[in-house]
């Protein structure tokens, strides 16, 4: 076998179909680890293969707690010292008040262990999402095939066990890239997160490509069925959710394919304030 890095692109789709082994990128499931050394494969992003595995039937034991973020008992007791000046958080209403739809998942807003499996419903191909965002869902699919673009389901709810699954298999993949304990887990977590700050373990996200590209890099902005949805997801509930220039806030890397469902009106307020969502949060509960 060539060098990965004397592959092309197109080579390395067919290798990733081959191997089977699955990396991560973002919060899809790409490469191959027979493939780990090529800096394609590290940043830029690669094919983006269905969760191979998406809807476990059941959970796993108990993770390690060394694989998972703080969780909010923490801050609750004292913010750090190094955030007081900077967080400066409005006293707001906590974000626990929030409706479901507007849920704040992220590394430094897990979800709580006993999160429950929320009620799903089946979408596309064994993607299952929260059942409450189906049918907006199915609505913004059917929406984009009328307008000619070929949008498809790659990734959908996640159990905590399979979340688990793919951010340790990412922070494998930093160890192979040469990083080392902590340094691994925060490169890794810019991509994937750690278990119980993902969305896609809410039901609430789904991942979608384009059917001609089903990659997940940043080429993925340029096709026409992203470029459909970027511009009409909001009637139908959804955000874009980790925008290019949002990564500093939003701690993931750009992912021009996960849509987030908040509902048409907080949708709509996003799409046409140019937050991201931890950004307009900030302000919405503020006000
Ligand atoms: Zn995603």
């Amino acid at each position: 076998m060539k060098h990965p890095s004397a592959l092309t692109r197109r080579e390395l789709v067919a290798l990733v179909g081959v191997a089977g082994t699955a990396l991560i990128l973002g919060e899809g499931v790409i490469g191959t680890e027979a493939l780990n050394h090529s800096a394609l494969l590290s940043r830029t992003g690669d094919t983006a293969q269905p969760d191979p595995n998406p809807n476990p039937s059941s959970e796993g034991p108990a993770a390690s707690a060394s694989d998972e973020v703080p969780h909010l008992a923490t801050t609750k007791t004292g913010e750090p010292e190094e955030t007081l000046e900077e967080s400066a958080a409005p006293s707001e209403p906590s974000l626990d008040d929030l409706p479901w739809n507007l849920r704040l998942v992220n590394k430094e807003h897990p979800l709580a262990k006993d999160f429950p499996t929320p009620e799903l419903k089946d979408v596309a191909d064994g993607y299952a999402v929260d059942e409450r965002i189906h049918d907006d869902l199915v609505a913004l699919l059917k929406a984009g095939e009328e307008a000619g673009r070929r949008p498809v389901v790659c990734s959908a709810y996640r159990s905590h066990k399979r979340q688990r699954e793919l951010y340790r298999a990412r922070v494998r993949q930093s160890k192979e890239e040469g990083k080392s304990g902590q340094e691994a887990k925060d490169d890794a977590a810019f991509w994937v997160a750690p278990p119980y700050a993902s969305e896609h373990e809410t039901g609430l996200a789904v991942d979608l490509v384009d059917a001609s590209y089903q990659e997940l890099d940043e080429k993925q902005e340029t096709t026409a069925t992203q470029r459909w949805l970027m511009k009409h997801c909001a009637k139908y509930g959804f955000i874009l959710r980790y925008p290019t220039d949002k990564s500093d806030i939003t701690g993931i890397g750009y992912e021009p394919w996960h849509y987030r469902y908040v509902g048409k009106e907080a949708a709509s307020d996003i799409a046409e304030s140019g937050l991201c969502f931890e950004e307009w949060l900030d302000q919405h509960l503020a006000s």
